[in-house]
């Protein structure tokens, strides 16, 4: 499985990020068994200190009613291995959490508030099952989802296609993970711990906790655990957290051994717990609904209904909101689809393929309400010396610049295109040759006095013209035919002095 990450790594020339150094003093003291310098070294970052002080003196660690006032108090009645991962924990986070977060595409809010979720999760869930090992489980837990972050960070926005998939298939992140990368985010996570040289367990833990069926004998139970947790983790911050609130309610009993109230209660009791710990993760402290305010709300919506029904409405809700979604994606990409087939990427104006369609369109059109149409094509005199003399990007400017004046130039309703390199057409529906011979005559006088500045330099250049008209309905010509007019045209004034417009009307 490492394999296909270690590929993908090489073939993308990326490399993972390296473990902050205070994480790794911490795990060598702890390798060499040498606890005295725990509290030195957690001492030595004072804002580490009063977080892991903080965490230490939470409903969720302290068991007696004392205040703990220093890390070695902690440390001797909460222990080592508890204040070492509750310290791993807050340095590890610390260093995922980029500056500037905000600005960026991925919510960085959102994920660890969802890790918090599950540490807490995690924890209640282990001593539940009076596990002897729960020490590391809020760890573990906090950093399983990690590989996603990891993720984002070698691939930036490219990742989040992730997500709109996950949104329009339904598919599972890990799913679709695979399919993109070869391999998912808790692969990818528990290769990263490992190469921190993390505590094994913890990296089993991140390894199997979607599959923990599957994980070695030794880490089943706490795989199992943050499978759970996971889903409580969902409850409160997934789209589709009815289904993981079914599935809980299905599971945890008997595994937890416990009463479906019990577990109702759990669920609660971890939005109640997490309201101060985010604030040790420096997490906005915004009040986390419990589960069950959060279906109340929905019942005193629909007063007379059963728990159950309400459940359902969620469900059909967030179904809805899923369906919605998937619409505003889908039109967005057609439209940008469309845009891209439609449009030269260079100027923006249409390009050659358009005009040829709706040439063909308002031939038709104009024909059968016997209307007039005119088109223009004109060409940029000496252009290559233009490229030649002050270089191709310079050229590109003027294309644009010269499209823009084109644009200002004609109607709404005009139809204007790139028709090749340094040649552009306009379609004029419903406008008859005089129409036509006074556009292009503007635009040609327009052209001539606009000086084209760019990075300091600035150009003065000519284009010539050729207009030609039809009146579709008494002719037997052709869209093509009005082409080659106007084009012949082009070619008159190119060859009589340019800077020109020639203009020919279609009579027979
Ligand atoms: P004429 O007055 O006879 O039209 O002379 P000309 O030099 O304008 O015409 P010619 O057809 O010999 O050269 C057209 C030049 O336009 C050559 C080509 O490199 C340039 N060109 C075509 N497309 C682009 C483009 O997208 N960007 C730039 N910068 N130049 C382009
Ligand atoms: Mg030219
Ligand atoms: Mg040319």
């Amino acid at each position: 499985m490492f394999k296909k990450i270690e590929e993908f790594l090489g073939n993308r020339k990326v490399t993972l990020p390296s473990p902050p150094t205070l994480a790794v003093r911490l795990l060598e003291l702890v390798k060499k068994e040498d606890y005295t310098k725990l509290a030195e070294v957690i001492r030595l970052d004072p804002a580490l200190a009063a977080r892991v002080l903080a965490l230490a003196n939470s409903p969720l660690y302290r068991t007696d009613q004392k205040e703990i006032t220093s890390i070695e108090t902690a440390i001797s009645l909460l222990g080592t291995e508890l204040i070492k991962n509750v310290a791993l924990s807050f340095i590890v986070a610390r260093n995922f959490k980029p500056k500037g977060f905000r600005e960026l595409t991925f919510d960085f809010e959102r994920f660890w508030k969802r890790a918090v979720t599950q540490a807490v999760a995690a924890r209640l869930l282990g001593l539940k099952l009076e596990d002897k090992n729960e020490d590391h489980l809020f760890t573990s837990a906090l950093l399983m989802d990690i590989g996603i972050i990891v993720f984002y960070l070698l691939l930036g926005d490219e990742y989040l296609e992730v997500f709109d998939e996950k949104e329009i298939s339904g598919k599972s992140l890990r799913e679709i993970e695979k399919n993109f990368y070869g391999f998912s985010h808790e692969i990818l996570g528990a290769y990263l711990l490992k190469q921190w040289h993390l505590p094994a367990h913890i990296v089993q833990d991140v390894h199997y906790h979607h599959d923990w069926e599957k994980a070695p004998e030794k880490y089943r139970t706490h795989a199992r655990i943050l499978y759970y947790a996971d889903l409580i983790g969902g409850i409160y911050f997934s789209y589709t957290s009815t289904l993981k609130y079914q599935k809980i309610l299905k599971e945890l009993p008997e595994f937890l051994k416990i009463s479906e109230r019990e577990i109702l209660e759990l669920i609660d009791r971890v939005a109640l717990e997490c309201r101060d710990i985010f604030a040790f993760f420096d997490l906005p402290q915004e009040k986390l609904p419990s589960y069950s305010e959060i279906l109340e709300q929905s019942k005193t919506e629909l007063e007379r209904l059963s728990i159950s029904y309400v459940l359902l409405l969620r469900q059909l809700k967030e179904e809805k909101r899923r369906a919605e979604e998937l619409a505003r994606k889908l039109k967005m990409v057609n439209e940008k689809l469309r845009k891209l087939s439609i449009i030269d990427g260079l100027t923006g104006l249409y390009n050659h393929r358009y005009f040829q369609e709706r040439l063909q369109e308002e031939f038709e059109r104009t024909r059968r309400y016997r209307h007039s149409l005119s088109l223009i094509m004109l060409d940029i005199d000496y252009f290559k010396k233009v490229n030649d003399t002050y270089g191709h990007l310079f050229g590109d400017f003027v294309l644009k610049e010269l499209a823009r004046i084109i644009k200002e130039s004609s109607r709404k309703t005009d139809i204007a295109a790139r028709y090749g390199g340094e040649e552009f057409a306009l379609i004029l529906p419903e406008t008859e040759i005089q129409g036509a011979s006074a556009l292009g005559e503007r635009l040609r006088s327009r052209v001539e006095k606009h000086s084209f500045q760019m990075n300091g330099m600035s150009l003065h250049i000519t284009i010539s013209l050729g207009a030609a008209s039809i009146f579709p309905a008494e002719s037997s010509k052709t869209p093509r035919d009005l082409i080659e007019t106007a084009d012949k045209a082009l070619y008159y004034s190119k060859t009589h002095g340019r800077n020109r417009l020639t203009a020919v009307n279609i009579t027979e």
